[in-house]
């Protein structure tokens, strides 16, 4: 038997959510596809035909994977230790970001090895201490570049930053991190670097605007319909998770479900067993508070999730084995949302959407949901500025 579970991709809405964020960057879109593209698996094709024009990805495996798939595009990669294959990111035209004077080394010499020059983004921390080179240690890592540059091993074709609070337009750490950044592009300068891009916002700052002005929006999250701002009424959800009915059962009032019994019915009912649990990505916090869609109404999720099942409380309907129970989707048919699993599991979308296991089928489907966006391109930047703003 195939997989009773599946997770349809619905590519029309990435590239609809793609054309949207090059409309709003005018075409300054580096589409970041880290986390096996947050769970969406191969569409690096799909965001590079509607818009984006290069690829961010954390690590330099991520990076090989999308050239070994024919990507062409630019790639950077950005979160490597020291003692990762430079060498082979290098030979693959990989951009690499640098955020230490030990990561600057490795890759000078791994570039100087393979007789190829590294394309270099140096990063700098702007405010969350996180990657990037601490701001009291940058002059020093740029002047370090210079030297490397000096000697044909590193090129810096770029210098980045990454804000901690763009989400919130009126936070004031982002007037502080913007006149970091740039005094930051100002001090790579004067060291006699030449970066041509610089790039500092990500979805939220895009779509909150407080990270514009710079060469490149490196966006991830907004492909795929999340916006961390939660302001923006343009993105598509670009997933459904179903399952089929694995067995069902009628019982009587007082049954316990579930490890521990936390659930126990009050009714006689109908519960379904669903074959998917918190192995395959459904977060365990949920437990007694996660809702399916069920032959065109909303259900409850019963007792505590196992790490291969659920229980659903179908009420009056018995299932049968077979049916269809979508977990979550777009929310169009009234099925639960990525947006609502988060709610109830206390995280942010992102974690769902990259959780979910390999025993769930992937399929790539374009289905034709009205577009909620004008993917022309041409026609309206300024109003959907605008209209983000108000
Ligand atoms: C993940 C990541 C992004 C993309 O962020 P989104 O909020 O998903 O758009 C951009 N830049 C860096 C450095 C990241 O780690």
């Amino acid at each position: 038997m195939s997989a009773p579970s599946e997770l349809v991709v619905h590519d029309d809405a990435i590239r609809a959510n793609t054309a949207y964020f090059a409309a709003l960057t005018g075409d300054r879109l580096m589409a970041v596809l880290k986390a096996d593209a947050f769970g969406h698996g191969a569409v690096a094709a799909s965001v590079l035909a509607s818009g984006a024009t290069a690829v961010g990805v954390a690590t330099i495996d991520e990076a090989l994977a999308l050239r070994s798939a024919g990507v062409r595009a630019r790639i950077l990669t950005w979160l490597n230790p020291p003692d990762a294959d430079f060498a082979a990111a290098v030979l693959a035209d990989v951009d690499v970001a640098v955020s230490s004077p030990a990561v600057l080394h490795a890759v000078g010499l791994a570039a100087l090895a393979v007789r190829q020059r590294a394309r270099v983004h140096l990063h700098v921390d702007v405010g969350m201490a996180r990657d990037g080179s601490p701001a009291e240690a940058w002059p020093s890592l740029c002047a370090l570049a210079r030297v490397s540059e000096a000697l044909g091993a590193v090129g810096v074709v770029g210098v980045m930053g990454h804000m901690s609070c763009a989400d919130r337009a009126d936070h004031p750490q982002n007037a502080r991190e913007r006149l970091l950044f740039r005094n930051a592009v100002r001090t790579a300068r004067r060291s006699g670097l030449t970066p041509s891009v610089t790039h500092l916002a990500a979805t939220a700052a895009t779509i909150t605007g407080v990270g514009d002005g710079f060469d490149l929006h490196r966006i991830g999250a907004g492909l795929f319909g999340i916006d961390p701002s939660g302001t923006s009424t343009a993105l598509r959800p670009a997933l459904s998770l179903t399952t089929q009915v694995a067995a069902a059962r009628q019982v009587e009032p007082g049954t316990g479900v579930g490890y521990g019994l936390d659930h126990v019915v009050d009714r006689r009912t109908n519960l379904a067993l669903l074959p998917i649990g918190y192995g395959d990505g459904l977060p365990r916090a949920a437990s007694e508070r996660a809702e399916v869609l069920v032959r065109g109404r909303r259900r409850p999720l019963v007792g505590r999730f196992s790490m291969d099942m659920v229980v659903v409380d179908t009420g009056d309907d018995r299932l049968d084995a077979g049916e269809t129970v979508t977990v979550f989707g777009p929310g169009a048919a009234g099925e639960p949302t990525v947006a609502e699993w988060a709610a109830w599991s206390d995280t942010i979308e992102h974690e769902i959407v990259t959780r979910i296991g390999t025993r769930v089928a992937r399929v790539h489907r374009t289905t034709s949901v009205e577009r909620a966006v004008d993917t022309d391109r041409t026609v309206d930047t300024e109003r959907i500025r605008e209209a983000l703003r108000a």
